[in-house]
């Protein structure tokens, strides 16, 4: 039996946080806590907590010339109610409508999903095709990082010690049409097997541009380049779609786990690409 009596702080302002972390480097951070009191269960006693959920700093959304700032403590409840995600970003709040059920919704963060690092986080897709940044504070100051390059592995980030996530920073997007389709053991309250984000511009019937991600098929979300490269000047019609089906299968090599076999999530990302095409496109 451990003797470590456990304490939890509740820091008002972020650079009382990072001077937390720095005097309790094993302290947990604590956001929403749907993921880390689920991964603590009875051992809550045994880390010592710096709740964040008070960081006024880490709260709201906002517009300034053409970047969006989602705050980390935004819950995915407030993702789906805002007016300017939903005109910017509306990849994001589909993805965000089907995230556990309300009550994850309400308590739910877009950084403690980001920080989470599951190749199966929902919001990330999303994130990716809307080329996001991530915003970080540390001792050292704030860094912003491209999305693409945040994640190191499953549960791994490029995160520094004393560091949190302050925000995601996406460009304003309105030119796009946006999907994020996904494939579970049920429809909601179920962690995504296989998950697809995609942005299309459409001009004449024509993809003019276009962005793929696929989570949960690698071990962090990926983009499907030469899928979106093929698409590209393509007239949208069943042959496109089902040559693009094809090579999206090809281009990624998922694992089998406790979830899914590799082959049907391979077979997956073709179809979660054609109901991602439909959806936006006809
Ligand atoms: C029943 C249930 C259903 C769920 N369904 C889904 C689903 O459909 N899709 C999905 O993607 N997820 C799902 N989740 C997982 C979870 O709800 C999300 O990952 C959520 O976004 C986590 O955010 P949080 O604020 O609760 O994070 P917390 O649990 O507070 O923290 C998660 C991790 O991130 C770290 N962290 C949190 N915020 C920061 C920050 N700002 N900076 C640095 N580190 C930070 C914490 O230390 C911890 O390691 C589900 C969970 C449950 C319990």
């Amino acid at each position: 039996m451990s003797n470590h009596k456990s304490q939890i702080f509740s820091p008002h302002f972020v650079y009382e946080c990072l001077s937390l972390m720095e005097q309790f480097p094993k302290a947990k951070i604590l956001a929403g806590g749907t993921d880390l009191l689920v991964r603590l269960k009875d051992e809550m006693n045994q880390h010592d907590i710096i709740d964040i959920s008070h960081l006024k700093e880490l709260k709201g959304i906002s517009i300034a010339d053409d970047k969006i700032k989602i705050s980390a403590l935004t819950t995915f409840s407030e993702l789906i109610e805002n007016e300017i995600i939903a005109e910017n970003a509306d990849v994001l709040v589909q993805a965000a409508e089907i995230i556990g059920s309300s009550q994850i919704r309400n308590r739910g963060t877009i950084g403690g999903n980001i920080a989470n690092a599951s190749p199966a986080g929902d919001s990330i897709p999303p994130l990716f095709v809307l080329e996001a940044e991530i915003e970080t504070s540390g001792k050292n100051g704030t860094r912003i990082i491209p999305i693409k390059d945040f994640f190191k592995g499953p549960g791994r980030t490029i995160l520094k010690k004393c560091e949190i996530i302050s925000s995601v920073i996406i460009p304003k997007n309105k030119d796009y049409r946006g999907a994020f389709v996904r494939l579970g053991q049920r429809k909601s309250l179920a962690i995504s097997k296989v998950s697809l984000a995609a942005l299309f511009k459409v001009e004449d019937e024509r993809i003019t541009e276009t962005r793929i991600a696929l989570g949960a098929v690698a071990p962090t979300v990926i983009r499907a380049s030469k899928t979106e490269k093929f698409l590209i000047g393509k007239k949208l019609n069943d042959e496109t779609i089902s040559e693009a089906e094809k090579i999206i299968c090809d281009e990624v090599s998922p694992i089998s786990d406790i979830r899914s076999i590799a082959e049907y999530r391979k077979e997956m990302c073709g179809e979660l690409l054609e109901q991602a095409i439909t959806r936006q496109l006809f």
